[in-house]
């Protein structure tokens, strides 16, 4: 595992073609396929964006490296940087973060400065590797993940949680843009990514509040996809609802109409049912704050 610096103008280019580009082809040891590159923003740009406790919301997985001898993949994808890099990474994945600086857990060793990429020793892997979200990247990979979905806002707390969702979010809509040659559809549909809203939710249901927890002894939910999968409905929070089984049967019973203005739901017989927990649709994390 790797720490790199990077600028917030960077940062979109990285996330969406899970590529970043280095001055010195790193030694000593050399990149491992599959070693995870976390993308830490440059200090002095974190500060300045109330991030000093968020510096890191995304992974690269590392897949190869290549020379970029005249500069033209670096002019491609950092058009606005005015240089060139000698070495272009190339990743698997881009992997979403529950937000976190490495200043803020208890590490052997202090990992700032301008060193790109410096090597993270193993001992402090496995405080980092709990803050990786798995389960909520595009290819999960549930078995890596040691806090599972439907636990995560009672481990890294809501705010926490709400703004990894948007790291998975802001991923699959950078995605969505280079992706537009896929022949085949696929609705497929992130569980963890619907786990994780059920976790935030504590499986109350946003629009009547209903809890099956103290009468029954268990948290029980439902996720609906607001316009559905099949229509082109992207599979990311802002489409995606928590609910109680009783209106996710009346919200396709009826063809309901989510009104996104007014976070409500409303019904052909007039009935309209605002919603008592719109969180997701309207906030803003406050975790970074410093
Ligand atoms: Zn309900």
């Amino acid at each position: 595992m790797r720490r790199l610096n990077v600028r917030p103008a960077q940062i979109d280019e990285c996330i969406q073609k899970s590529m970043f580009a280095f001055s010195v082809k790193p030694q000593n040891p050399e990149l491992q396929p599959g070693e995870l590159l976390l993308l830490q923003l440059v200090k002095t740009e974190a500060n300045r964006l109330g991030k000093l406790r968020s510096r890191i919301d995304f992974a690269l997985v590392f897949d190869h490296i290549e020379p970029d001898h005249d500069g033209m993949m670096s002019r491609l994808h950092w058009p606005k940087e005015n240089r060139t890099w000698p070495w272009i990474v190339y990743g698997s994945a881009t992997v979403p973060t529950i937000p976190f600086s490495l200043e803020s857990l208890d590490l052997s060793m202090d990992y700032d400065g301008q060193t790109n990429p410096r090597s993270i020793d193993p001992r402090d892997e496995r405080l980092i590797m709990p803050y990786i979200q798995w389960t909520l990247a595009e290819v999960p990979m549930p078995t890596l993940q040691l806090v599972p979905a439907s636990q995560v806002a009672q481990t890294f707390g809501q705010e926490r949680t709400l703004a990894a969702i948007y790291n998975h979010d802001r991923i699959a809509i950078l995605h969505e843009v280079s992706r537009k040659t896929v022949m085949v559809e696929q609705f497929t549909r992130n569980q963890f990514l619907a786990d994780s809203l059920k976790s935030y939710y504590e499986n109350r249901c946003q629009i009547c509040g209903k809890d099956f927890q103290p009468e029954y002894g268990i948290g029980f939910s439902e996720t609906h996809h607001v316009q559905y999968l099949a229509q082109g409905g992207r599979d990311v929070s802002e489409n995606i609802v928590v609910i109680c089984p009783n209106h996710h049967r009346i919200i396709h019973a009826t063809n309901a109409h989510f009104n996104r203005h007014i976070l409500t739901y409303e019904y052909p017989n007039g009935l309209r049912e605002p919603l008592v927990r719109p969180d997701h649709f309207v906030k803003t994390p406050q975790f970074s704050k410093p």
